[in-house]
């Protein structure tokens, strides 16, 4: 016979059993109470004012959205989903999927998906719910994700009155509830922003359908239908926000990101812009070089599962960017604040790697290349600069010796004929202009200044470097203006004016007189009829004195603008010519 202290303690065991495996019964709540508010039928245009309340209470919600109206207002599903809310689908325009074929309410779905990534960037298949509710077992089981039911019906769409919207939300609010309601009623989104305030009083916390049974341990089955999702006696909690620590290091800023959430990813960008799938996913540690912007947020999934974002301004003083210049053979760094460094190579291998410390000029052999940064603790560290020091003993920060234009540039810079254009860089890539090359073939002429007072073109001033060149080139042939009175030194010299000028040129140091036309060019040019008349004769003679030449595809391209590497090419020509 059992005692009354044995059937106590047996009731007591069954009890808790009950608890432990009958979950719905009576489990211990774990967590905050939590809510899923889910719109239909939308984004229409109260969507955004929906979208600055929910922003401005910090709550999240579910947006069923009709492909068909995504289409209307793309900006405002990038919204939803970059404010952390949670993109769905409810077909392309809602019909009753059930009176369609299984195709036909397929492709409402697949559709409506294809919108949606096209306009946030994803590829994803969003979580459905079927208009109506009107759902079967054949298009279920075709389904790529959950299917979406709801557990309290607030009848918005019916009782257009806000204080209606407000009092059903709270009265039917209930722990693991998925409310439904549609944002394209302006009284909807009056009503639910109201019943907010008083439902946290109540202390519900508002997440998306994803959230409220990820973070109840309740996985997730594509082609199964879920309507609630009660306490569990878990709650795995929000994906926590990321923290940053930066640290200086050699050759940058280490930055380190974490988050206290296990499994959640980071997710981040370093130019201020918002968080998407195009954005990197953290995988470790990383170095910065200069100021930024690093937003960082950590997601269970980017599309409603995401918690609180970080915005971290990297704004350390920039370490001092270091002159390099070299005089007979010495080379020497410019001086650069006490509590900063100078770290080089001359092996074509990394500074911020590899460098050893500026202490004070020193020999270089020509033929080296030279890389260097500035490192300062608590600064940001200076980008890297690479120079070349050439055999003709030219500094070049931007003419690579693997160049085609190399020996050219190099070659007319050593001669003095290109000067550079401020930091020992020549911009191979940018246009010649007709001042630059008149320029040019004065020097190359070594001829004096003519006398002043004949300048003909107003747009030529007194004082530009090329005002002499000009009139120089004017009197003795080689050039003549656009018009009467104009010159246009800044517009870029094209590749038909460049020959004229060049032959021209060519033509006065040789005393020949007339141009011919041989027709050696007509053939060779598959563009030839772009070439204009009265540039004719000098492609032609520029072609057989092999001072220019087309491109690969066979073409002279007349009209197009000359590079300043292309200059030095036809210029190493023609001074091979004297
Ligand atoms: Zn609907």
């Amino acid at each position: 016979m059992m005692g009354r202290r044995k059937i106590l303690a047996l009731v007591l065991a069954i009890g808790l059993v009950v608890g432990l495996i009958a979950p719905g019964l009576r489990v211990q709540a774990v967590g905050a109470k939590l809510i899923a508010i889910t719109f239909d039928d939308g984004p229409g245009p109260y969507t955004n004012r929906l979208l600055d309340g929910l922003k401005e209470k910090g709550v999240k919600a579910t947006f069923f959205t009709l492909g068909q109206r995504a289409e209307i207002y793309p900006d405002e599903i990038r919204r939803i989903f970059a404010e952390g809310h949670q993109l769905c689908n409810h077909s392309y325009s809602h019909p009753e999927l059930t009176a369609m074929s299984v195709s036909g309410a397929l492709n409402q779905i697949n559709t409506t998906n294809a919108i949606l990534n096209r306009t946030i960037g994803g590829s994803e298949a969003y979580f459905l719910r079927a208009p109506y509710g009107s759902m079967n077992s054949s298009i279920r089981s075709q389904l790529s994700c959950p299917e979406i039911f709801w557990s309290v019906d607030t009848l918005d769409w019916k009782y257009r009155d806000s204080a209606y919207v407000k009092n059903t939300v709270i009265s039917s609010a209930y722990d693991g509830a998925v409310v439904l309601m549609h944002d394209i009623h302006s009284t909807t989104v009056t009503g639910l922003l109201e019943a907010i305030d008083t439902l946290k009083s109540q202390g519900y916390e508002f997440v998306t359908v994803r959230e409220l049974f990820r973070r109840r341990g309740v996985s997730m089955n594509n082609g199964q239908t879920y309507y609630e999702c009660g306490p569990t006696g878990k709650d795995l909690g929000a994906a926590a926000k990321p923290t940053v620590t930066v640290e200086a290091v050699k050759g940058g800023t280490q930055v380190t990101l974490s988050t206290a959430s296990a499994g959640a990813k980071i997710y981040y960008t370093l130019d201020g812009s918002a968080i998407d799938y195009k954005s990197k996913v953290y995988t470790g540690s990383f170095t910065v070089n200069s100021p930024c912007t690093i937003r960082a947020v950590a997601a269970y999934h980017l599309n409603g599962g995401r918690g609180q974002e970080l915005t971290y301004q990297y704004t350390l003083p920039p370490a001092a960017k270091a002159e390099v210049d070299v005089e007979n053979g010495t080379l020497s760094f410019s001086a650069v604040p006490e509590d900063e460094t100078i770290f080089y190579t001359l092996d074509g291998t990394s500074p911020t790697e590899n460098g050893v410390e500026y202490k004070e000029p020193f020999l270089i052999e020509p033929g080296t290349s030279i890389a260097f940064y500035t490192f300062g603790t608590e600064k940001i560290p200076t980008g890297v600069t690479q120079m070349y020091y050439s055999e003709r003993g030219n500094l070049l920060a931007d003419v690579k010796p693997s160049a085609w234009y190399f020996e050219a540039m190099d070659s007319a810079a050593e001669k003095g004929l290109l000067s550079g254009v401020g930091g020992h860089r020549f911009a191979p890539n940018s246009s010649l202009t007709r001042g630059m090359m008149v320029t040019i073939l004065h020097r190359m002429s070594g001829e004096g200044d003519p006398e002043e007072g004949t300048n003909l073109f107003t747009d030529v001033k007194d004082g530009q470097y090329y005002a002499a060149a000009v009139e120089w080139a004017f009197q003795k042939g080689i050039a003549s203006g656009v018009s009467e009175t104009r010159f246009q030194p800044d517009r870029p010299v094209t590749r038909q004016e460049m020959a004229r000028f060049m032959v021209k040129y060519y033509l006065l140091q040789t005393g020949e007189q007339e141009l011919t036309d041989e027709g050696a060019a007509a053939e060779r040019y598959a563009d030839w009829e772009k070439v204009s008349d009265w540039a004719q004769s000098a492609v032609d003679t520029a072609t057989r004195l092999g001072l220019m030449q087309g491109d690969n595809n066979g073409r002279f391209n007349p009209q197009d603008a000359a590079t300043r590497a292309e200059g030095a090419t036809v210029l190493c020509n023609l001074a091979e010519l004297f």
